[in-house]
């Protein structure tokens, strides 16, 4: 999904099945406008308060634990840390060990022979740990 529309964001919902609130709006805003990011229940709650939403914390942990039910946002659980991602295709992610950065790789970075699966698999989430680019670069100054 482009850069998004209010719009666009109300009919997501309701194509997962899942009623309109004006908090599920605000939540899924931010998170939709900060793919690539992936951030945890608290970093949303706390860019929604700085952005002067009104939504308390308990709220904030409901609706994105319902949108990743709904299918509407993946999870990714990092260190102990569970974080959400608005883009749901199942890209691989690296995860830098020196700085903790996550970055989206392309899907097709790893392609998954399916047909050696005996088992019905549901969600594909595959993740590379290692030093990210940034890092080395800093290690070579
Ligand atoms: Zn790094
Ligand atoms: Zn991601």
């Amino acid at each position: 999904m482009k850069k998004s529309k209010i719009e666009d964001l109300a009919g997501l919902l309701k194509q997962k099945g899942m009623y309109v609130t004006k908090q599920r709006l605000h939540v899924l805003k931010l998170l939709v406008n900060a793919r690539g990011t992936h951030m945890s229940a608290d970093e949303i709650y706390r860019e929604l308060v700085k952005k002067g939403v009104k939504i308390s914390r308990p709220s904030v942990f409901n609706i994105v634990r319902a949108f990743q039910e709904h299918g509407v946002i993946d999870e990714i659980e990092i260190a102990g840390v569970k974080r959400f991602d608005a883009v749901t295709d199942g890209h691989p992610h690296f995860i830098c060990t020196r700085c903790g950065e996550i970055y989206d790789l392309p899907t097709d970075t790893i392609v998954i022979n399916y047909d050696m699966i005996p088992h019905k698999v549901e969600k594909q989430e595959i993740k590379l740990k290692g030093i990210c680019q940034k890092c080395l670069e800093k290690k070579k100054t």
